[in-house]
């Protein structure tokens, strides 16, 4: 199976078991977030009419289709940098799918600079590693040893707590989930 195709029905088997308030706070956010053109091309043009406002309609009903794409996009989000083999464990142990293995390219994200695991599809841009919890502060990752900045401490000081005990500091270790080392390749 392409690992295109292991991500819809990830995506769908998640999409079934969306609350009606689950999927409503999905596609308020969407309302408030940038929209991004890969999404933007499945969209029916009311929901773009819609998004233009930045307010979700007050009679908002998160099963009509055309939210559809957005609830798959955000389904999917989560599973979108991970190994064939990640893809191909999961289907068969939390989706129920047998499958054979699943192929194709990974999406070529780059390495995060504390634990090294490819989870950023950009670097510097203020998202969050979910392996280790480092922030992408461009100037921190300019200045190792500088602690101001997004994520309290050096990037230094990051590295070290990261071989360490597996996080930058024990307060973000408290809400990684372990899974997620599992999910994302290590930088060759
Ligand atoms: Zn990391």
């Amino acid at each position: 199976m392409h690992r295109r195709d292991a991500l819809d029905k990830i995506a769908w088997h998640h999409l079934k078991q969306l609350t009606a308030e689950e999927a409503i706070q999905l596609i308020t956010e969407f309302f408030e977030e940038p929209l991004k053109p890969s999404l933007q091309e499945q969209l029916n043009i009311t929901a773009i009419v819609q998004w233009e406002t930045h307010t979700p309609p007050p009679d908002l009903k998160p099963g009509n289709p055309i939210y559809r794409p957005i609830l798959l996009d955000k389904m999917k989000r989560p599973f979108r940098g991970a190994t064939n083999e990640y893809l191909a464990e999961y289907l068969r142990h939390q989706v129920g799918i047998e499958v054979e293995e699943v192929e194709g390219d990974l999406p070529g994200w780059l390495p995060c600079p504390v634990c090294g695991h490819l989870t950023f599809e950009v670097v510097g841009d203020w998202d969050t590693c979910p392996v280790c919890g480092w922030n992408s502060d461009p100037v921190q990752e300019a200045v190792h040893d500088d602690p101001t900045g997004a994520n309290g401490i050096s990037l230094n000081e990051a590295r070290q707590n990261y071989r360490a005990f597996g996080a930058i500091t024990q307060e973000k270790l408290a809400d990684l989930d372990p899974e997620e080392k599992k999910k994302y390749p290590l930088s060759a």
